[in-house]
């Protein structure tokens, strides 16, 4: 298991920023999530150096899906980041962290109307629309609060990026945004003079997730730079922000090989210098949206190991207290995991098991080739990297409680969320 951030081993048992990991399993019982403040903090600043925030006023607006709550949110804005939301829940959350509202990108492919009168009344930064509905509604709720609204449109630009590969298309089958290639963007465009409450400042993309090749965001510049420049010369429009959307790959096992966020902000600053003066326009304001590579590595799962079922010549099943409830990656996607056990850091023998989760469901595996210590019920296994998509895409199936989550620095653990009782598992019920 590869250690990220600020674990370290000391007499057989991890630490995680300087608290071991099990005290924080006896003290806040299990599963639970632990996050390493430190290294979400030191990848903000890291971005904001290499996406050259300060000196050229480009943007890093943290994708709150990933991971939001109000801790979470409070840090953005401690680190000068901005936050792009998809929903009215992470909007609210937003707000009652009091996130500098001009700071926010609202996303979604559906917003609703209560969405969109919410963010127009809050104030949020920048609308990214997704839709000519969504234009409409914009429009008439901005005209009864006497406001305008900048907004960027999302368009699909024929980019399909993947974890190991990348496909240009003239894809137009997306849910997400106004498509390229069927002249919908152009539409868009021509409709705007007869909104007046709306205004263009810029154009949003986001290619796809856990991306590790660079090529297709240096490809998504060149689609976008060009775009700007024909949109000035066709309608006279001059759109001085571009959004890449996020979508930078993260280590979650060895098979991943993932490039710094140094790599990552270089490629794509020095490919929009040399394509902006290629073409003779000016350098546009950059915005790009991380998410996983924020908040993934920052986090883990703690879980206590139950029963233990060595199905001779098959499997040896290893259960934990946790599972798809709290990280539905692994069924969802295949996700893979390294674990390891906390409280025997050091042993030598280790085995091959697969370690299950709880939920009453046989695709309910977390992991299904984990090399572990000699285990016994009782140990207390962590996966790492589940910083990411973990938390924010829990469940209650099952009516298994939500683990609690906690922040780990320089020697101290501070709980963020609480663990829910079954009492708050009721809490919306009537009789
Ligand atoms: C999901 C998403 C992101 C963040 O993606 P990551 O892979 O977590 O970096 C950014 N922007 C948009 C529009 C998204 O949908």
């Amino acid at each position: 298991m590869k250690l990220h951030g600020n674990m370290s081993i000391k007499n057989n048992t991890l630490y995680i920023g300087g608290v071991s990991c099990v005290d924080l399993a006896n003290k806040y019982s299990t599963p639970l999530y632990i996050f390493d403040e430190n290294l979400i903090r030191e990848n903000c600043r890291e971005y904001r150096k290499y996406f050259k925030v300060d000196e050229n006023s480009n943007k890093v607006a943290y994708a709150g899906k990933a991971f939001l709550t109000l801790y979470m949110c409070n840090l953005i804005k401690e680190e000068n980041l901005c936050l792009d939301v998809v929903s009215g829940g992470e909007l609210y959350t937003a707000h009652k962290a009091n996130f500098p509202m001009e700071n926010i990108l609202f996303h979604g492919n559906n917003k609703t109307i209560d969405e969109i009168k919410m963010g127009i009344k809050l104030g949020v930064g920048r609308f990214v629309v997704d839709n000519f509905y969504e234009l409409d509604i914009i429009e008439e709720i901005c005209k009864e609060n006497n406001k305008i609204q900048e907004i960027y449109f999302r368009i699909t630009p024929g980019i399909e990026a993947h974890t190991h590969d990348y496909i240009k298309t003239g894809q137009i089958d997306s849910k997400f945004g106004f498509a390229l290639i069927n002249g919908d963007l152009y539409e868009a465009i021509e409709k705007l003079s007869k909104y007046k409450h709306i205004k263009l400042v810029g154009l949003h993309a986001h290619i796809g997730s856990q991306i590790f090749d660079i090529q297709p965001f240096i490809d998504e510049v060149d689609i976008m730079i060009d775009l700007i420049k024909e949109i000035k010369e066709k309608y006279n429009i001059d759109l001085k922000e571009i959004d890449l959307g996020g979508g930078i790959g993260v280590y979650y096992t060895k098979e991943d090989k993932p490039k710094t966020i140094k790599e990552f902000c270089e490629a794509i600053i020095n490919r929009t210098e040399v394509k902006c003066k290629e073409i003779g326009i000016k350098v546009p304001t950059l915005i790009i949206e991380p998410g996983r590579s924020i908040s993934a590595n920052a986090g883990s799962t703690l879980y206590t190991i139950g029963s233990i079922k060595d199905i001779k010549n098959v499997r040896t099943y290893v259960s934990v207290d946790g599972g798809m409830t709290d990280n539905i990656r692994p069924s969802l996607y295949k996700a893979g995991y390294e674990c390891s056990i906390v409280n025997k850091m050091k042993y030598e023998k280790v085995n091959n098991v697969t370690v299950a989760g709880k939920c009453c469901e046989s695709g309910d595996i977390l992991i299904t080739h984990a090399n572990i210590m000699d285990i016994e019920s009782g140990d207390i296994l962590i996966t790492t990297s589940t910083g990411a998509y973990g938390y924010s895409m829990a469940s209650n199936y099952n009516k298994i409680p939500k683990p609690a989550v906690v922040m780990v620095s320089n020697g101290k653990a501070n709980l963020v969320c609480k663990r829910q009782t079954y009492d708050e598992l009721l809490e919306l019920e009537l009789i």
